[in-house]
């Protein structure tokens, strides 16, 4: 690898058979400059003594095709094309348990610094990004229109045959039990709680400022359509129990 200056970024960049760039490298440098330039990058990478614990104590590495090791080497030594490899499909086997973090003697977190490269993926609308969240996009659906992923009247014998018998334990009648529950906002059976109209109002507003939702139209355009008319939907909603609160305040 050749070295230039201050920097260690590799200066050859492209396939070795044919020389070709599969992407651009201004890309390449734009993906690793987002990467480096959150906030967490420097408490998570403090160097690399290429020492391999993490690796030996990563539940990930011992199924997957995968290695923390590599992919903070490959953050160390600024390897931009590699770099853009490992975010097509290494990072998503990470589990996010941090047991790397707690060993690594330098004080690394390589955990930390696969989930700064999966938010980048996310940010740039990479496939594998794509292909990794496109599951979730009806638990995100079911989370944003209501506030929970699961509810009561989902758990049923054809969605859980894997319980055997103890479906029977569920297959009773839930709406009367739930009432049972001394919580008021536990007594629904269409969502896990009742979410409070201003709650899921401030939850977007969270999602806005801190960029979630423009990372989810980055990955789903049609989702994030859908998901903006339901927040259209509840804040007109919010604003007119509002508005009755003060008429009722002025009477
Ligand atoms: S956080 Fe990821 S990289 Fe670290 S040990 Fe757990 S699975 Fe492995
Ligand atoms: S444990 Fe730390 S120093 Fe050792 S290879 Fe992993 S990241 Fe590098």
């Amino acid at each position: 690898m050749e070295h230039s200056g201050s920097t260690r970024v590799q200066q050859f960049i492209g396939d070795p058979l044919t020389g070709a760039a599969p992407v651009e490298r201004s890309k390449l440098e734009e993906i690793f400059r987002d990467i480096q330039a959150d906030l967490r990058f420097d408490h998570q990478l403090n160097g690399c003594l290429n020492c391999g614990i993490c690796t030996a104590t990563c539940p990930s590495a011992h199924y997957y095709d995968y290695s923390p090791r590599e992919i903070v080497q490959l953050l160390w030594t600024e390897n931009l094309e590699g770099i853009y490899d490992a975010m097509q499909e290494k990072i998503w086997a990470c589990a996010q348990c941090y047991t790397c973090a707690a060993r690594c003697p330098f004080g690394n977190s390589p955990g930390g610094l696969v989930m700064l490269m999966r938010e980048t993926a996310i940010k740039h609308g990479m496939e594998s990004a794509k292909n990794v969240l496109r599951p979730f996009s009806r638990v995100m659906l079911k989370l944003i229109s209501t506030g929970n992923q699961l509810s009561p009247d989902m758990i049923s014998r054809d969605a859980f045959p894997d319980w055997g018998p103890n479906i029977s334990k569920v297959d009773a009648p839930l709406a009367t039990l739930r009432k049972a529950i001394p919580v008021p906002t536990l007594h629904t059976t269409k969502t896990a709680w009742e979410v409070n109209l201003k709650t899921s109002v401030e939850l977007y507003t969270i999602w806005e400022e801190t960029g979630v939702l423009e990372s989810l139209k980055a990955v789903d355009p049609n989702l994030f359509d859908v998901i903006r008319d339901i927040m259209d939907e509840k804040r007109e909603e919010y604003s007119d129990w509002q508005e009755e609160q003060e008429e009722e305040d002025d009477d």
